[in-house]
C-alpha cells in the first residue's frame, strides 16, 4: 500500500512548490541513510520521500496526482522508484557531496583546515601553579608573499566566471526517472567561487605554504598529565574561505622526585625508623610550595596517613586546592649486630599488651601471627 506522497512530505494539499521543497530538505536531513545507519528501514523511508518530492516538485506531475492519483502517474508515464537503486537516487539528487555542499548548503566548496597536535612537558611544580609555554609546530598556513590569496602581489583574485562566485554549478540531468538538477563543486575554482589570473610564485596560486609557528600557551593550574588544552584557530588555515582547525597543546607532566599525583591529592611516604615512630619526631617534608615541618605523634603506626589540608593540586575546574596524604613508612632495621638484637630482645621482654594497645585487638593478632614459633 503507498503512503500519499503529500503525507510522506508532511505537507497540505495546498502547499506551495517552496513549501514542498523546504518539507523534503528537511526530512531528507532525518531520514538520510547515513545518519540512521541503525535503521534497516532508512533506505525504503529515503526513496519514499524522493519520489514523492520527484512527484509533487513537479507541476505537471503534481497536477496529474491531484487529479488521477497514482494510478494516472502510472499511466502518465511516472515511473515509482521500486526499481531505482538508492545510490542512483542519491547522486541524482545531490551530486557528488551529500550532506557537505551543494543541494543542501548551496555554498561553495569551503573545508575546515586540520587539526594540529604538540605535545609538552612541565614539572608538578609548573602545573600546580600554572605556566605559559612557547610551543612551535608545523601548520598549513597563508602564503606571506600574497597574503594567502594565491594572487600575484600586484594582481587579485577574481569572481569565477563559470560559477559566478558561488562555487557550486548546477546541472540538468535527464535519467530513467525523470530530470534532475544536480550541483556539484564547481570545477573551474574548484569550489572556492574565485580563480587567480596571475598566480603567486611563492605558493603557486594556492595561498597556503607549510610553516613553522610560534605560540605562547598558557596552561591552567591544576592540569594533569594527559589533559589537552585546545587553541581554537590556530590550526591549519582551511580551504575556500573555510575556517582555520585547531592547535592541541597535549600536556605531559613529569614525575615528582617524591610527591605522587592523586587526583588533585598528592601523596608522599614518610620514612620512619621504628625509634621515631615509637617516641615521635619532627620531620622535614616535602609540600609542591616547599619543604615544610610536620609532627609525628609518638606511637604512629606503619601506613598510617595524616593529612594537610589544601596542600595538594589546585582543582583545574573550580576552587580551592586538594590534600596532601603523607603515608608513614615504618622501616623495620635490618642486618642487626650482636648487641643490638640483645638490646632488642631486653626491651621485647619489657613490653606488655598495654604497650601495643589502641589498634583493635593489633597485639593478639601479633601474638597469633608469632604462635607457631
Ligand atoms: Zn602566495
Ligand atoms: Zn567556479
Amino acid at each position: 500500500m503507498k503512503r500519499d506522497y503529500y503525507e510522506v512530505l508532511g505537507v497540505s494539499r495546498s502547499a506551495s512548490g517552496a513549501e514542498i521543497k523546504k518539507a523534503f530538505r528537511r526530512r531528507a536531513r532525518e531520514l538520510h541513510p547515513d545518519v540512521n545507519k541503525d535503521d534497516p528501514d532508512a533506505e525504503a523511508k529515503f526513496k519514499e520521500l524522493a519520489e514523492a518530492y520527484e512527484c509533487l516538485s513537479n507541476p505537471e506531475t503534481r497536477a496529474t496526482y491531484d487529479r488521477y492519483g497514482f494510478e494516472g502517474l502510472r499511466r502518465g508515464g511516472f515511473q515509482d522508484f521500486s526499481h531505482v537503486s538508492f545510490e542512483d537516487i542519491i547522486r541524482s539528487f545531490f551530486g557528488e557531496g551529500i550532506f557537505g555542499e551543494g543541494f543542501f548548503s548551496g555554498g561553495s566548496r569551503r573545508s575546515r583546515g586540520a587539526d594540529v597536535a604538540v605535545e609538552v612537558e612541565i614539572s608538578l611544580e609548573e602545573a600546580a601553579a600554572g605556566v605559559q609555554r612557547e610551543v612551535e609546530y608545523s601548520v598549513v598556513g597563508d602564503c606571506e608573499n600574497c597574503g594567502g590569496s594565491g594572487a600575484a602581489p600586484g594582481s587579485s583574485r577574481r569572481t569565477c566566471p563559470t560559477c559566478g562566485g558561488g562555487g557550486v554549478v548546477r546541472t540538468v540531468t535527464r535519467s530513467a526517472f525523470g530530470q534532475f538538477v544536480r550541483t556539484g563543486a564547481c570545477h573551474a575554482c574548484g569550489g572556492a567561487g574565485s580563480v587567480v589570473d596571475e598566480p603567486c610564485s611563492e605558493c603557486s596560486g594556492t595561498g597556503a605554504v607549510q610553516t613553522q609557528r610560534r605560540l605562547a600557551v598558557d596552561i591552567p593550574p591544576g592540569i594533569d598529565d594527559g589533559q589537552r588544552i585546545r587553541v581554537t584557530g590556530m590550526g591549519s588555515r582551511g580551504e575556500g574561505n573555510g575556517p582555520s582547525g585547531d592547535l592541541y597543546v597535549q600536556v605531559r607532566v613529569a614525575e615528582h622526585e617524591q610527591l605522587v599525583r592523586d587526583g588533585d591529592d598528592l601523596v608522599y611516604h614518610q620514612p620512619l625508623t621504628i625509634v621515631d615512630a615509637a617516641l615521635g619526631t619532627t620531620v622535614s617534608i616535602p609540600t609542591i610550595d616547599g619543604e615544610m615541618e610536620l609532627d609525628v605523634a609518638p606511637g604512629t603506626q606503619f601506613g598510617e596517613v595524616k593529612t594537610i589540608r589544601g596542600k595538594g593540586m589546585p582543582r583545574l575546574r573550580g576552587r580551592g586546592r586538594g590534600d596532601l596524604k603523607v603515608v608513614m613508612d615504618v622501616i623495620v632495621p635490618r642486618n642487626l649486630n650482636r648487641e643490638q638484637r640483645e638490646l632488642l630482645k631486653k626491651f621485647e621482654e619489657t613490653t606488655s599488651e598495654k604497650n601495643y594497645n589502641g589498634g583493635e585487638g593489633f597485639f593478639e593478632r601479633i601474638k597469633a601471627a608469632f604462635s607457631h614459633r
